[in-house]
Protein backbone atom coordinates (compact mmCIF):
# COMPACT_ATOMS: atom_id res chain seq x y z
CA UNK A 1 0.00 0.00 0.00
CA UNK A 2 1.40 3.87 -0.67
CA UNK A 3 2.19 6.10 2.16
CA UNK A 4 0.06 8.84 1.16
CA UNK A 5 -2.08 10.10 3.40
CA UNK A 6 -4.98 10.62 0.76
CA UNK A 7 -4.99 7.63 -0.53
CA UNK A 8 -7.31 7.15 -4.71
CA UNK A 9 -9.56 4.23 -5.15
CA UNK A 10 -7.64 2.27 -7.96
CA UNK A 11 -11.13 1.60 -9.14
CA UNK A 12 -12.94 4.75 -9.45
CA UNK A 13 -10.65 7.21 -8.35
CA UNK A 14 -12.27 8.75 -5.24
CA UNK A 15 -10.85 9.51 -1.95
CA UNK A 16 -10.55 6.42 -0.23
CA UNK A 17 -11.76 6.67 4.04
CA UNK A 18 -9.37 5.57 6.34
CA UNK A 19 -10.37 3.35 8.96
CA UNK A 20 -8.18 2.00 12.37
CA UNK A 21 -8.92 -1.14 14.10
CA UNK A 22 -5.87 -1.48 16.51
CA UNK A 23 -3.35 -2.35 14.42
CA UNK A 24 -5.71 -2.96 11.16
CA UNK A 25 -6.17 0.11 8.55
CA UNK A 26 -8.40 -0.43 6.15
CA UNK A 27 -9.08 1.80 3.04
CA UNK A 28 -12.75 1.91 1.72
CA UNK A 29 -13.96 3.90 -1.04
CA UNK A 30 -17.16 5.35 -0.48
CA UNK A 31 -18.40 5.15 -4.12
CA UNK A 32 -17.91 1.91 -5.25
CA UNK A 33 -17.38 -0.27 -2.22
CA UNK A 34 -13.65 -1.03 -2.90
CA UNK A 35 -11.99 -1.79 -0.16
CA UNK A 36 -8.26 -2.39 0.29
CA UNK A 37 -6.87 -3.85 4.10
CA UNK A 38 -3.47 -3.81 5.92
CA UNK A 39 -1.17 -4.22 9.11
CA UNK A 40 1.06 -2.23 10.97
CA UNK A 41 3.17 -3.30 13.20
CA UNK A 42 3.66 -0.76 16.50
CA UNK A 43 7.12 0.37 17.29
CA UNK A 44 7.85 -0.48 21.27
CA UNK A 45 7.55 3.28 21.56
CA UNK A 46 4.12 2.75 20.62
CA UNK A 47 3.55 -0.23 22.65
CA UNK A 48 5.28 1.39 26.00
CA UNK A 49 7.76 -1.61 26.03
CA UNK A 50 10.67 0.29 25.37
CA UNK A 51 13.08 -0.32 28.27
CA UNK A 52 10.28 -1.25 30.99
CA UNK A 53 13.08 -2.83 33.15
CA UNK A 54 14.74 1.00 34.02
CA UNK A 55 14.53 2.13 37.98
CA UNK A 56 12.94 5.42 37.98
CA UNK A 57 12.76 7.66 41.15
CA UNK A 58 9.44 8.48 41.83
CA UNK A 59 8.41 11.63 44.02
CA UNK A 60 5.22 12.95 45.55
CA UNK A 61 5.22 16.46 44.81
CA UNK A 62 2.93 18.93 46.94
CA UNK A 63 0.46 21.23 45.40
CA UNK A 64 0.58 24.01 47.31
CA UNK A 65 4.18 23.32 48.02
CA UNK A 66 2.91 22.27 51.40
CA UNK A 67 1.44 18.26 51.72
CA UNK A 68 -2.35 18.61 52.25
CA UNK A 69 -4.01 15.82 54.69
CA UNK A 70 -5.40 14.81 51.58
CA UNK A 71 -2.30 13.96 49.83
CA UNK A 72 -0.98 12.69 53.10
CA UNK A 73 -3.42 10.01 53.22
CA UNK A 74 -3.39 9.14 48.91
CA UNK A 75 0.21 8.97 50.14
CA UNK A 76 -0.45 6.38 52.99
CA UNK A 77 -3.32 4.66 50.18
CA UNK A 78 -0.65 4.01 47.55
CA UNK A 79 2.46 3.33 49.63
CA UNK A 80 1.95 -0.02 51.77
CA UNK A 81 4.79 0.70 53.70
CA UNK A 82 3.07 4.41 54.97
CA UNK A 83 -0.03 3.03 55.69
CA UNK A 84 0.74 2.05 58.65
CA UNK A 85 2.11 5.36 60.08
CA UNK A 86 -0.26 8.01 61.61
CA UNK A 87 -1.36 10.68 59.28
CA UNK A 88 0.15 13.24 61.69
CA UNK A 89 3.62 11.64 61.74
CA UNK A 90 3.78 10.89 58.26
CA UNK A 91 2.92 14.75 57.52
CA UNK A 92 5.45 15.48 60.19
CA UNK A 93 7.78 13.53 57.91
CA UNK A 94 6.80 14.75 54.33
CA UNK A 95 6.68 18.01 55.13
CA UNK A 96 10.68 19.00 55.46
CA UNK A 97 10.26 19.57 51.27
CA UNK A 98 8.23 20.31 48.10
CA UNK A 99 8.74 16.56 47.52
CA UNK A 100 9.30 13.66 48.80
CA UNK A 101 10.91 11.20 47.52
CA UNK A 102 9.06 7.38 47.34
CA UNK A 103 12.46 5.89 46.08
CA UNK A 104 13.22 3.72 43.01
CA UNK A 105 10.88 1.41 41.22
CA UNK A 106 10.71 -0.45 37.54
CA UNK A 107 8.99 2.17 35.45
CA UNK A 108 5.49 0.00 34.87
CA UNK A 109 5.24 0.10 38.53
CA UNK A 110 5.80 3.81 38.79
CA UNK A 111 2.93 4.45 35.65
CA UNK A 112 1.11 2.49 37.94
CA UNK A 113 1.13 3.84 40.83
CA UNK A 114 1.03 7.01 39.59
CA UNK A 115 -2.37 6.86 37.92
CA UNK A 116 -3.89 5.09 41.22
CA UNK A 117 -2.46 8.42 42.89
CA UNK A 118 -3.97 10.84 40.49
CA UNK A 119 -6.74 9.21 41.08
CA UNK A 120 -7.17 10.37 44.74
CA UNK A 121 -5.14 13.72 44.31
CA UNK A 122 -1.87 12.99 44.64
CA UNK A 123 0.69 14.17 42.27
CA UNK A 124 3.57 11.35 41.30
CA UNK A 125 6.41 12.26 39.35
CA UNK A 126 9.23 10.17 37.99
CA UNK A 127 12.47 10.82 36.61
CA UNK A 128 14.11 8.68 33.82
CA UNK A 129 17.16 7.70 34.87
CA UNK A 130 20.24 9.81 32.76
CA UNK A 131 21.52 8.19 30.39
ZN1 LIG B 1 -14.05 3.37 -5.76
Amino acid sequence: MTTTTRSQCPVCGESLIREEVGTWIKLRCPACGYEQEAHWVPSPEELGLVRDDVDVEVTAVWKSGRPSVAEVQALRKVVPDLANESVNVLKERVSKGERFSLGKMKRPAAKRLREKAEQLGLTLEYEEPAQ
